[in-house]
């Protein structure tokens, strides 16, 4: 029997801990519920483990034969903090807070794989499973790392999936390059002066500066960028005054930045920098900007890009492996890895109608039907990228 068939034959398995995992959604560095499970599950199996990492991070272990060869695959275990608007019966049982990113599919998928790979030991080398928090928030990832992951775990190379609702059930995306872009914060505070909304000549007006800077700020991009490299500035917040006939004194702006290069978003920030002072003269206002830098761009290593995608046309056949898809301008701290080690992150198709809504909407939810894919795909790059010697 094919990977694929034994596993799906522990479909109910998967989804028993999907649904376990879905129902009990946990917040960045707060997953202490679903690091028990991963912890038990891969004890069970008799896998080594490690905890504390991140505070909630768990890596498990697995070192068969001689080869000194190592690998890390990477599943995320947080959560949202949205209220669930579905109703099926492993709804969030949790107010406010939803896996709506389908992070418990992606810990469920690694799991099965942990299993399957601890039983059948087809390969040679070790292989290290990172169960990580907080995607989400400020990156766990980087965490991880920052507390040492890769010196207590030297890995070669580092492999990522996420779940991609709009790509049909039973397909890949994989990118050579560019999977994700880098995602930056800023906080713009226009400081005026106030005065009677029918005597504005006695004050400086924040509100029309802040319009202005809105408008002027989209000038990065179609002036500041080249036309054919990718970046998107978006103003998300304007906070002004509360009265129909105050000007206030005071309008905060915030937004974010998105590319593919580090170049751009130090470009970027340069841009608007110019731009808030620009507008600060002109309205007669100060500005003040504080620009923070997000995670950066998930690159993936075009050598471990053909690998992966290899392995996902044996699974699927090659009319369901995308290597030509446009990345996407969300971010994702896999990117963290990718900086240190190379690898690949790909996308697993979630469907286009179960589950099928876009990531982090409160109606959204991962496919069951595509757990034993996930988690054969990651058996077969582990067979494919460790492979077991030959018996003499
Ligand atoms: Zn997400
Ligand atoms: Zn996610």
């Amino acid at each position: 029997m094919s990977v694929i068939q034994v596993i799906q034959e522990r479909q109910a398995r998967l989804v028993a801990w999907r649904h376990e995992l879905h129902a009990h959604p946990e917040l960045g560095f707060q997953e202490h519920r679903t690091a028990d499970l991963v912890a038990n599950v891969l004890t069970n199996a008799g896998i080594e483990i490690h905890r504390g990492l991140a505070e909630t991070g768990v890596v498990g272990v697995l070192r068969v034969g001689q080869g000194s060869a190592a690998i890390g695959l990477r599943a995320d275990m947080d959560a949202l903090p949205l209220r669930e608007l579905n109703t099926f019966p492993y709804r969030s049982r949790i107010d406010g807070q939803m896996h709506a990113c389908g992070h418990d599919g992606h810990t469920a998928m690694l799991l099965g794989a942990a299993e399957y790979l601890a039983e059948t030991r087809q390969f040679d080398g070790t292989v290290y499973l990172i169960f990580q928090p907080a995607e989400e928030t400020v990156g766990g990832a980087r965490v991880m790392l920052e507390e040492g992951l890769l010196d207590r775990f030297p890995m070669d190379r580092v492999y990522g999936m996420h779940n991609w609702p709009g790509l049909p059930a039973g397909q890949f995306a994989v990118h050579a390059g560019p999977v994700m872009a880098c995602a930056d914060q800023f906080d713009i505070l226009i400081q005026g002066h106030g005065a009677h909304a029918a005597m504005p000549h006695q004050g400086r007006d924040p509100v029309l500066a802040g319009a202005a800077l809105v408008q002027t700020l989209q000038s990065v991009v179609s002036r500041d960028t080249d036309p054919l490299d990718s970046v998107v500035l978006s103003i998300t917040r304007f906070a002004a005054g509360e009265a129909y006939n105050i000007i206030p004194d005071e309008v905060r702006l915030g937004g974010t930045v998105r590319a593919f290069k580090a170049e751009l978003r130090d470009q970027a920030e340069a841009a608007i920098e110019r731009v808030c002072n620009g507008i600060g003269l002109a309205h007669g206002v100060r500005i003040r900007l504080d620009y923070r830098r997000g995670y950066p761009p998930s690159i993936n290593d075009p050598v471990e890009a053909a690998t992966c995608s290899q392995v996902a046309r044996e699974l699927v056949g090659e009319a369901n492996v995308h290597t030509d898809l446009p990345p996407s301008m969300g971010a994702e701290d896999f990117a963290y890895f990718l900086n240190e080690r190379p690898g690949c992150y790909v996308w697993i198709g979630n469907g286009l109608d179960q589950g099928g809504c876009m990531l982090h909407n409160a109606r959204y939810d991962f496919n069951d039907a595509i757990l034993p894919l996930g988690s054969s795909y990651w058996v077969s790059l582990v067979e494919s990228v460790l492979p077991a010697r030959q018996a003499k």
